[in-house]
């Protein structure tokens, strides 16, 4: 491809909602284009590479011996109401109807209608198992689309659904797509850890999602260094710790006027916020409920949704908390409340002694709360953020954190989908039996914008070859001179036939102008026909490394051999 041909839409400024390097990265290089907030378009650049990515997945389910089909994006309602998630998706689903009033919404994931395909093909144990995949287009409108394609709110996936006789079955086809992933993410050059996963609205058993390791991504990762443990912070297991033995001391209350956050409060009461317990009331599917951690933990909104088994899960409103309080916002806590409200207890809190709370009176708190005396909990549960140096579910040791873009997850799903669909085969009895499922995702366009976030440095992308657009790209100092655009061209023209793929920068621009679109653009292998073109040399130069050597007219061809 010659660069004066290219629709080539690079930017010299960074949008404001671009806050991370990929997204910078790829409007500035023009890989995407935005048409709305989390909707995405790829630009021709951009859909080279992700065509690598997208062929290297397709390669290793192939080899995997899964089936590729194509499914519709848009799906009638039917089998996502027998299956609940027509409800359980909630605003997270794009709905709509057709001229007759039907209902309809875009797929946000597919294991319904592949469920139902498998149900009206396959009657007997003999056809088992199979495991088929697409790779299309999803639909999510995500609460807060963000970070360019890495969360968007249509994006590709690489959906596939395995289905077995049994659960020996199941654990077989899982192994083989693990083992695909891996193949896949290696593939790929990324820097990647496996962790145990919240198997989430999808129900089922098992699930790991694979994640690339990114100060920017927006999951936590837990893992041990003594015995290999990695969760998702979402599922990593607080444990219940030892219990305070210290004797019970009387309730105060103490007025607290002015105090507006809890480091406010703790200097006004010269205590730490580890000895302070907050009362959040959370408004879980229109249920107000008190969920009481320490003053220095987060809630986790995954374990306390799947112990409502919650589609919607947000913080009170002003009004519900002052009406179950009796006071502003800022001064709950679980004792004497005005209306009669679910108070759950994270298993942390369980083992305090005479801690602080919100005394449900505005600026006022009570000191010395203890459980049991001051007041009796609903329920005693995990319900909070694993932190560095947290015991280690596993063996105890400190658990250390990391962040992660999650680019692969992989369910055990069990009968979910199978018993509601009534997907069944015969077995050898000529006994009807649920298949036994998993499915297996991989955010493709997600994949390319991780990879950017691993390869890149203040100059622009550093493509591994596997995804670059183009490997090499030729640039010619001097495009009248017809020694040196003769070169050039030569090069260009050997390269091509050999299958790689090849720019030429055949632009009347400075070479510094040049450069920086290379380095921009992120070719892994810049080919420099200068000044000694005439002695047919040429300058390599790595955009990896940014190391760079003059070499001959072979030694270039040989070079880029090697690359490919
Ligand atoms: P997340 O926790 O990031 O929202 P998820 O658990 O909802 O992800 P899955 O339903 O497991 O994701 O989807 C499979 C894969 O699809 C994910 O591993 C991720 O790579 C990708 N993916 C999910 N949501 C998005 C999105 N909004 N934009 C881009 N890729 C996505
Ligand atoms: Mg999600």
């Amino acid at each position: 491809m010659k660069v004066s041909k290219l629709f080539m839409a690079t930017q010299r400024e960074i949008p404001a909602d671009a806050e991370i390097p990929s997204h910078q990265l790829m409007v500035r290089a023009g890989l995407i284009r935005k048409c709305a907030s989390g909707i995405y378009s790829f630009m021709p650049i951009g859909w080279r590479s992700y065509k690598k990515i997208e062929n290297i997945i397709r390669e290793e389910m192939d080899n995997a011996g899964a089936q590729e089909l194509i499914m519709p994006a848009l799906l009638p309602a039917e089998a996502y109401q027998a299956s609940g998630r027509w409800e359980k998706f909630g605003p997270e689903m794009f709905r709509l109807e057709d001229r007759g009033g039907r209902s309809f919404c875009l797929g946000p994931t597919h294991e319904e209608p592949f469920t139902e395909a498998v149900r009206d093909t396959i009657r007997s144990y003999k056809q088992l198992p199979v495991t088929l995949y697409q790779i299309q287009h999803k639909y999510r409108d995500e609460k807060r689309p963000r970070f360019g394609v890495m969360r968007s709110r249509e994006f590709v996936m690489k959906d596939a659904y395995s289905f077995d006789v049994d659960e020996q079955g199941l654990d077989e086809s899982y192994q083989i797509m693990y083992k695909a992933y891996r193949r896949i993410f290696d593939r790929l050059g990324l820097d990647y850890t496996i962790v145990d996963a919240d198997s989430g609205a999808m129900g089922g058993s098992g699930s790991q999602e694979f994640m690339v390791k990114s100060p920017v991504g927006e999951d936590g990762i837990c893992y041990c260094d003594a015995c290999g443990y990695a969760a998702n912070e979402e599922k990593a297991a607080c444990n219940v710790p030892a219990a305070d033995t210290s004797a019970e001391l009387p309730v105060e209350k103490i007025h607290t006027p002015d105090v507006k956050t809890i480091e406010e409060l703790m200097a006004f009461m010269n205590a730490e916020p580890s000895e302070f317990v907050k009362t959040i009331l959370n408004d879980i599917d229109g249920k107000i409920v008190a969920v009481m951690v320490r003053g220095d933990r987060e809630i986790n909104e995954t374990k306390l949704k799947n112990l409502y088994d919650a589609t919607e899960m947000n913080l009170a409103a002003f009004d519900d908390v002052e009406a179950v309080t009796g006071a502003k916002v800022g001064f709950a806590g679980p004792v004497d409340l005005k209306k009669k409200i679910e108070v759950i207890i994270d298993n942390e809190v369980s083992a305090m002694k005479n801690f602080i709370v919100g005394a449900n009176e505005t600026d006022y708190h009570f000191k010395n709360i203890n459980i049991g005396r001051d007041f009796t909990p609903d329920r005693v549960v995990d319900v909070r953020n694993a932190v560095e140096g947290d015991a280690c579910p596993k063996c105890g040791q400190p658990l250390k954190m990391a962040r992660g873009v999650e680019v692969g997850h992989i369910f055990k799903l069990g009968t979910k989908y199978s018993k509601a669909l009534n997907c069944v085969y015969l077995d050898k009895e000529g006994k009807e039996n649920p298949m036994i499922m998993g499915c297996y995702g991989i955010g493709v366009s997600r994949t390319l914008a991780a990879i950017i976030e691993q390869y890149h440095d203040d100059d622009g992308i550093k493509w591994p070859v596997a995804a670059a657009p183009y490997t090499v790209i030729i640039v010619p100092t001097k495009v009248n001179d017809e020694e040196n655009m003769g070169l050039a061209g030569k090069l260009y023209d050997e390269l091509t036939s050999m299958g790689v793929d090849v720019l030429l920068d055949d632009r009347n621009e400075r070479p510094g102008v040049k450069f920086k679109d290379a380095d921009l653009i992120g070719i892994p292998l810049r080919i420099t026909v200068g000044r000694r073109a005439g002695e047919g040399i040429v300058e390599l130069k790595y955009r990896a490394d940014g190391s760079s050597s003059e070499v001959s007219y072979d030694e270039a061809v040989k070079a880029v051999r090697e690359l490919v």
